[in-house]
């Protein structure tokens, strides 16, 4: 007897080139089934997914979750909203505050929580102000030792390089300089937002390696990854040939239909697909992990290359690939079941500009390390048009 069983539903495991109808069953927190529809027996719970997609529990690269800070967001909330399991809380703290975050945040959530460590120490709880204006706020040393401390849980360090943020001229390539320097020394990788930088987006992806980050990949304003006439720098194309990955990191001022759409039609896709949810774009136009990935089933990606994004490739960007975004038995079982409701939804870039699709994903049931969570996705989040 399986502890549940979700049936009848089209399961798309990209970690397993796996995209047709199954059933899955899960028994003790694991993946103990994923087989043919009707041969995996009885269980005590079923889950009818006639119609849906079942997936592995989506793992959202860009959150900010250390709550009662401004911006912050309650972890768990996302998770039962938006069929997340895992999440990453990019650079919310920093080396003052990173121990407080953990205690306060990440150990009490029910869903995995892992965190970048900011360069800044103080993080992002006075970011208005711009987080490295003041050369005295970058600890570089203070990463590493935090990185230390928490293995498994700081798994990276962010910067944020806006000239607003980290200085122009030498103060910006000081602060990136020191952040990639951290990154190598405490051997874990770098995420760089990207957003009016003082440097060149060429001259930045060149100072990043393999496994490093670029957040914010479809931002619009003066430094995109796109030149004047909206070709792909070719820099940028070669990095990520050499395995830079680029984030979406969605957010409320970094997402252009333009620039997304440029970049799509000359081949140019992101590695990962994310949300940048904090308290000031969850009520639109980000709303949930869902509706991003919405966006680009509208922007003409296979649903099997958005579940991968916002699945097995993010698992990778984390070195987690055999633990999580996977439905392989044996696994820890988070699951998520989509509902793909089919109409005409408005969905809105960071720069309020609308376009119509015809699909929007909503969250059904997600069940996290083998529980099925209290609740289904909001469905506050969708607009008919
Ligand atoms: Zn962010």
């Amino acid at each position: 007897m399986h502890d549940i069983l979700i049936r009848g539903g089209k399961v798309i495991d990209p970690s397993q080139g796996l995209s047709a109808l199954r059933d899955i069953a899960v028994t003790e927190g694991k993946i103990t089934a994923l087989c043919d529809p009707g041969t995996a027996g009885e269980a005590r719970h079923t889950i009818d997914a006639t119609n849906s997609i079942v997936t592995p529990g989506l793992i959202d690269l860009h959150v900010h979750v250390y709550k009662h800070v401004p911006l912050g967001l309650d972890a768990d909330l996302l998770s039962l909203g938006g069929g997340v399991t895992t999440m990453l809380d990019t650079g919310s703290a920093g080396s003052n505050n990173f121990d407080a975050f953990r205690k306060s945040c990440i150990d009490t959530a029910r869903c995995q929580v892992l965190g970048l460590v900011n360069l800044s120490r103080a993080g992002l709880v006075a970011a208005e102000l711009g987080e490295l204006m003041d050369r005295r706020y970058a600890d570089p040393q203070g990463v590493v030792r935090t990185i230390a401390r928490h293995p498994g849980v700081a798994v990276g360090v962010k910067i944020r390089a806006g000239a607003h943020i980290i200085g122009k001229g030498k103060d910006g390539w000081d602060n990136l300089n020191e952040a990639i320097w951290a990154a190598r020394e405490s051997k874990t990788w770098l995420m760089v937002h990207i957003g009016e930088c003082p440097m060149s987006i060429p001259d930045l992806v060149n100072a990043l390696s393999p496994g490093d980050v670029l957040t914010h990949c479809f931002k619009g304003g003066t430094t995109r990854v796109t030149d004047d006439l909206g070709r792909i720098f070719d820099d940028v194309r070669a990095a990520q040939e050499r395995g830079v990955e680029f984030d979406v990191g969605h957010g409320f001022g970094s997402f252009q239909w333009e620039v997304v759409e440029a970049a799509l039609e000359q081949g140019f896709e992101p590695t990962t697909i994310s949300t940048d949810l904090h308290m000031a774009n969850l009520h639109g136009p980000v709303f949930d992990m869902p509706t991003t990935m919405s966006k680009f089933l509208m922007l003409g990606l296979s649903m099997e290359r958005v579940v991968e994004m916002s699945t097995s490739a993010p698992a990778r960007t984390l070195g987690l690939q055999d633990q999580i975004g996977t439905l392989k038995v044996g696994t820890q079982a988070d699951v998520t079941v989509l509902e793909p409701l089919e109409g005409k939804f408005l969905f809105t870039d960071s720069y309020s500009v609308k376009r119509t699709g015809n699909t929007l994903l909503s969250a059904a049931v997600t069940i996290l390390k083998g529980e099925i969570l209290p609740a289904g996705g909001g469905r506050r989040m969708r607009f008919l048009a």
